[in-house]
């Protein structure tokens, strides 16, 4: 029998007020990444350094893929972890805002769900060999090493090598002079609805939680729109608390899933040992008044659970 990677046992529903005391026993982190997206460890080094970390309850959330899932998996039954397979997508909102939607709980073996992905895993290389030409035709040839690489393509992929061919002194600089829109390596890409990506979400059984809400810069009532429309589209949850946000912020955001009766989540949006290095109490915690995401677990399909 496989091992259960479920959350069984873990049932905070009918507790009450015992809920938030219960919580600050558990240290969660429902988002991170690993090589097979954009982050820099292999997914058992993840369980490893988040066990380490003091981690309790693991997501990891890719972009656009789950073949990381199975060995982060069976990483954290040997660490004793609980573990929520999950997935991060690319959406377009509006007609032209791009906003991630992690999905908590999702079953990978979701025909339609492996469908997507598999799709914007082409849609992904696609848009990475335009890349890799319209470099060339700039004079920067040679980046086809990046279209190789087994997980998915994203423009960091490209943003590194730029790096490490001395083309750019860092990322960020890789990005403004390359990647972005009217850059010479910039390539549209056209990202599924927000609706969309939702359904697809739900119909693998997931919870949809919209991430780093802060991150889009977006104006309070553009902020307002857009969770009002992932609302609409059958949205669960709101990322309240993630890496960089101070109490301020994270008060708002959680006013903010409040207003919409959204639940909360906690990620640390995990991409490499530095500068983002999880810790224990890395995080901090939900405020008290906030329902967390994890009050929804009974109903999420987790892998491997019977
Ligand atoms: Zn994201
Ligand atoms: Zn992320």
């Amino acid at each position: 029998m496989e091992a259960r990677h479920g959350i069984v046992g873990c049932d905070y529903r009918d507790h009450g007020g015992l809920v938030n005391r219960k919580v600050a026993k558990l240290y969660y982190d429902l988002h991170t990444h690993t090589v097979w997206s954009d982050g820099d460890l292999e997914p058992a080094s993840l369980v490893a350094d988040a066990s380490a970390a003091g981690v309790r309850v693991l997501a990891l959330t890719d972009h656009d893929t789950m073949a990381g899932i199975d060995e982060a998996a069976r990483a954290a039954h040997v660490h004793g972890i609980q573990f929520i397979p999950g997935v991060e997508l690319s959406v377009t909102w509006a007609g032209g805002v791009t906003v991630h939607v992690v999905g908590l709980g999702v079953d990978g073996a979701n025909a339609q769900l492996r469908q997507a992905l598999e799709n914007l895993r082409e849609a992904r290389l696609k848009r990475g060999r335009a890349m890799v030409e319209a470099l060339s035709a700039a004079g920067l040839g040679g980046a086809q090493s990046v279209l190789e690489r087994p997980g998915i393509v994203s423009r960091v992929h490209v943003a590194d090598w730029l790096v490490a061919c001395g083309h750019a002194p860092d990322r960020a600089r890789a990005f403004k002079r390359f990647l972005v829109r009217g850059a010479p390596g910039h390539v549209a890409v056209q990202w599924p609805d927000i609706g969309v990506a939702v359904d697809w979400i739900r119909g693998a059984g997931g919870c949809p939680v919209l991430a780093h809400p802060s991150r889009y810069r977006l104006s309070g009532g553009r902020l307002e729109q857009l969770v009002r429309a992932f609302v609409e589209a059958g949205g669960l949850a709101l990322e309240v608390v993630t890496a960089g946000l101070d109490a301020g912020e994270i008060g708002r955001l959680a006013r903010l899933a409040r207003r919409h009766a959204l639940h909360a989540s906690v990620g640390s949006d995990f991409h490499k040992a530095l500068p983002w290095r999880l810790r224990p109490g890395g995080l901090p915690e939900l405020p008290g008044d906030c329902r967390p995401v994890w009050e929804r677990w009974p109903a999420i399909r987790l892998q491997g659970a019977d």
